[in-house]
């Protein structure tokens, strides 16, 4: 294994953290997903009713609160990563469309950015880490070495999205409920103050818009080999 981070980054479904498990696979690099920690706050703001119908957060009382918020991940019996929050394994319930709905907001309130940051760099500062979301290559790894910006069309990505909500029983979602989602957590990650969602100069753009999840992986699988031992 390489001693290197990759920065993952793109828009929601995009197939960003779909490549960076891959490539966790394929190089023995610790997968994280940043989007996750973001999820799980949002959860927790949920469940404290933090947060209103129309997605106005309380921040006074969130931040009350963020030190009593822990984050961590840890592998199920087939291997894959799962979410914990305080200890809870919440990796189902924060890829729910409720979820989706409130973590934009949530995501674009600067203390909640600087905690989680600060983890995010924590679990990079050995190096070994692919690690994707918005803000990688950009805030949290800026000297990362290897960056990768994942653009996809909306519609490709919300009808992505769909099927897998529905393959995971989530059947009272319709693609039009899905595409709002897409593209109004797109416009809060694009256009907020704090680490927007945007591609870092030195980042490698690929659209995945017309590729399989083979040639999608090929490509990183490459970008990695390619990469200086
Ligand atoms: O990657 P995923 O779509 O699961 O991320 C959920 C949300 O978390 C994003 O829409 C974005 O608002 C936020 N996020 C972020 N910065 C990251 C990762 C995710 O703001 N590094």
């Amino acid at each position: 294994m390489k001693q290197i981070n990759v920065a993952i980054d793109g828009t929601s479904s995009s197939g960003k953290s779909t490549m960076a498990r891959a490539l966790a696979a394929y190089s023995g690099l610790t997968y994280i997903d940043s989007g996750a920690m973001y999820r799980a706050v949002t959860l927790y703001c949920l469940r404290h009713n933090l947060v209103s119908d129309d997605g106005v957060v309380n921040e006074a009382r969130l931040k009350k609160h963020i030190g009593d918020i822990r984050i961590s991940f840890r592998k199920n019996e087939k291997g894959d990563q799962e979410t914990y929050l305080n200890d809870e394994n919440v990796e189902r319930e924060i890829r729910t469309l409720r979820v989706s709905n409130f973590v934009s907001p949530v995501a674009a309130i600067p203390f909640v950015r600087h905690a989680m940051v600060a983890q995010q760099q924590e679990m990079g500062r050995l190096k070994g880490v692919v690690m994707d979301g918005r803000d990688i290559g950009t805030t949290v790894f800026p000297d990362a070495e290897i960056k990768v910006f994942v653009t996809c069309s909306a519609q490709v990505r919300a009808q992505r999205r769909f099927l897998e909500l529905q393959s995971k029983g989530d059947t009272d979602v319709t693609f039009e409920d899905v595409l709002r989602n897409v593209e109004m957590r797109d416009h809060i990650d694009s256009t907020r103050k704090e680490s927007p969602l945007r591609k870092a100069d030195d980042a490698i753009e690929l659209d995945t818009s017309l590729l399989s999840l083979e040639q999608q992986n090929q490509w990183i699988f490459q970008l990695y080999d390619n990469y200086p031992a």
